[in-house]
């Protein structure tokens, strides 16, 4: 007897209920299948692909070198491989995504033996949070609520004895080191962080103190589940450890309703933006993607995404914020360019997000709560630490005043004038509300 796990957003061999399935129907003969989808593969930007390798190749390390890696359409290549070495039961975690959920009703038809999910990459399954007359939440809150008292497993330990079928594996594209990519690194990383999660409520604003838990990337590719996390989370009593068991549920939140409205992806929640009137992303959108629009914070991020692949959550909010609302471009040429950038851009998250920057999400920010770009530098940048360490140009500039060059007696060389007054592109997005309320 064998069995296929083929490995997705699940790259760890710890606390993987799907992989235990997958040992027991093979009477612990497993091949281990990771395809490289060139739907994703060509969708996603050099960050995630860098990532990905090397999440693979630590994998692959852990499985005695025999993690089979194999290019093409999963409907073709897991039909083949699982009928090459006969296997009983192909196995994989659930994915809840638009794109995932028809590949694997494909995969499904294609394949001549059962395709069997077991869990999912999230503390509580897409679905399965309702409310006492069986429907699901649209509000975070009340979700919140219901999420914690619906609860999650505990962690289960990896499987002890493996016994991996080798099989030909296509070669995997040379890409630079990612030193923190995979499962041991993962957990390594979040053990050190969370030691200090009881400061997390009050610094998790704070851009400059970089003291947020950068877990997303490792969520992303799987190499850490959550409830590996809230396991460790439970063991510690703070308001900071309330604080992220928060931010947990908001990742959950967010799958729960792209897996709802899958259209969310790419469409506004609230049917009435459908009508709103955006500008075209031309020069403005290239200067907000070079981090050029002379607003020091917004700049800030944006050449923080370029460079590093990781972009803070406030600055997520305020440079989403300035494309909407001060630049009047549509979030998704904005949630493009971050999947294209982030490292752990993710379809879901990434989306909800910015339709709640927009207005337009299930439990959106209001819209005219427009934020200022540069108050919200001098309150969670308040020593322009954050801007000088990304701008160069603004690296000698002292204090606070980094966040408003323009009014420097001298205005640094090379950086440029804001491209717009914010005050009046303000009360423009607040017309085009109106016209649309
Ligand atoms: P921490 O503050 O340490 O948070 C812990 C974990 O909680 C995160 O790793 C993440 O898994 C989860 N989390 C925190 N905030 C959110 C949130 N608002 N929504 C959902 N989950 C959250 N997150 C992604 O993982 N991928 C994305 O593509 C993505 N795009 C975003 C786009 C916009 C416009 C905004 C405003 C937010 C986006 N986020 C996204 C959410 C959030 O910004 C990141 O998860 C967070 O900044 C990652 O850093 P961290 O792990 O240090 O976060």
């Amino acid at each position: 007897m064998t069995a296929v796990m083929w490995f997705r957003r699940d790259l760890r061999l710890a606390d993987n209920p799907a992989l235990l399935d997958a040992v027991s129907a093979g009477d612990g003969r497993v091949l281990g299948l990771f395809v490289l989808d060139p739907v994703l593969w060509d969708a996603a930007g050099d960050p995630r692909r860098d990532h990905l390798v090397n999440s693979l190749r630590r994998l692959s390390d852990g499985m005695d070198g025999e993690l089979v890696v194999r290019r093409g359409d999963p409907a073709d290549v897991v039909p083949e491989l699982a009928a090459e070495v006969g296997a009983a039961s192909v196995h994989v975690s659930a994915d809840f995504g638009p794109y995932g959920r028809q590949r694997d009703e494909a995969v499904e038809k294609a394949l001549g033996c059962p395709l069997v999910a077991t869990g999912s990459p999230y503390a509580v399954t897409p679905g399965r949070v309702l409310n006492g007359s069986g429907r699901s939440y649209q509000v975070f809150t009340p979700y919140f609520r219901a999420w914690l008292e619906h609860g999650w497993r505990q962690p289960v330990d990896a499987p002890a004895k493996v016994e991996w079928i080798g099989k030909r594996s296509d070669a995997l594209r040379h890409v630079p080191d990612v030193e923190d990519a995979g499962e041991a690194a993962a957990r390594k990383h979040w053990q050190g962080w969370v030691e200090s999660v009881a400061a997390y409520d009050d610094e998790r604003n704070r851009p400059d103190l970089d003291s947020t838990s950068r877990m997303s990337v490792p969520l992303k590719y799987g190499e850490i589940h959550p409830r590996t996390m809230l396991a460790d989370l439970a063991r510690r009593r703070s308001a900071g450890a309330d604080a992220y068991r928060r931010e947990l549920a908001w990742r959950d939140f967010c799958a729960d309703l792209l897996a709802r409205y899958p259209e969310a992806a790419w469409k506004p929640l609230r049917p009435e933006f459908e009508k709103m009137v955006y500008d075209e992303p031309g020069d403005a959108f290239t200067a907000w993607c070079q981090g050029r629009t002379g607003y020091p914070i917004v700049d800030a991020g944006l050449r923080q995404l370029a460079e590093s692949g990781f972009m803070h959550n406030r600055i997520r909010m305020v440079v989403a914020s300035f494309l909407i609302k001060d630049l009047h471009i549509h979030w998704k040429y904005g949630a493009r360019w971050f999947l294209r950038n982030l490292r752990d851009g993710d379809l879901a998250s990434n989306s909800l997000n910015w339709q709640w920057v927009a207005g337009c999400g299930a439990d959106p920010s209001p819209y005219f709560r427009i934020f200022n770009p540069t108050t919200q530098g001098k309150k969670f940048d308040p020593d322009g630490a954050y801007v000088r360490r990304w701008i160069p140009e603004l690296a000698a500039v002292p204090g606070k005043a980094v966040h408003e060059p323009w009014a420097l007696a001298e205005p640094p060389a090379g950086y440029p004038a804001p491209i717009v007054d914010h005050a009046e592109a303000r009360l423009e997005s607040l017309r085009r509300y109106d016209a649309i309320k």
